[in-house]
Formats: structure tokens, sequence, C-alpha cells
């Protein structure tokens, strides 16, 4: 008989955790998103488009959102 009380221990216990990391996951999320999207994003320095930091392309210097930026560039200098 003493199964269905640890049986009922656990199922709260995993309903706690659950809860408790599920809150955690949301408020990372959220508290990355609202911190992150306007720090992150740096301007290509040819087409002037806003890029995410993770995404943006380096050379020389400067940062790019893509590979055509690149080589328009470096094609036309200006
Ligand atoms: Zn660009």
């Amino acid at each position: 008989m003493s199964k269905i009380i640890i049986i009922l221990l656990l199922g709260f216990i995993i309903y706690k955790v659950g809860k408790n990391a599920a809150y955690l996951a949301l408020e990372n999320m959220f508290g990355n998103k609202t911190l992150k999207e306007p720090e992150d994003l740096v301007k290509c320095t040819f087409c002037e488009r806003l890029v995410s930091e993770d995404l943006v392309i380096k050379h020389k210097d400067h940062v790019f959102c893509s590979q055509d930026c690149i080589d328009a560039s470096i094609n036309k200098p200006s």
C-alpha cells in the first residue's frame, strides 16, 4: 500500500520540478530575448541593414550581412 504514497509523492515532485523548470525556461527565453535583441544588432557596412551579431560576416574590420555585400563592397570601393 505504501507504493501508492511513493508514486503520489514522486508525481508531486515531478510536477513541482517540471513547473519550476518550465518557468525557468520561459524566464530565460524572455529574459534573453528582451536583453539580446537590441544589443546584438549590428549594421552591415555596405547596405546598412541591421543584422544579428551571430549571423554577421566579418571582413577586414567591417561587418556585412551577407557574402553578396562583401563582394559588392570589394567590387565597388567608395
Ligand atoms: Zn548588407
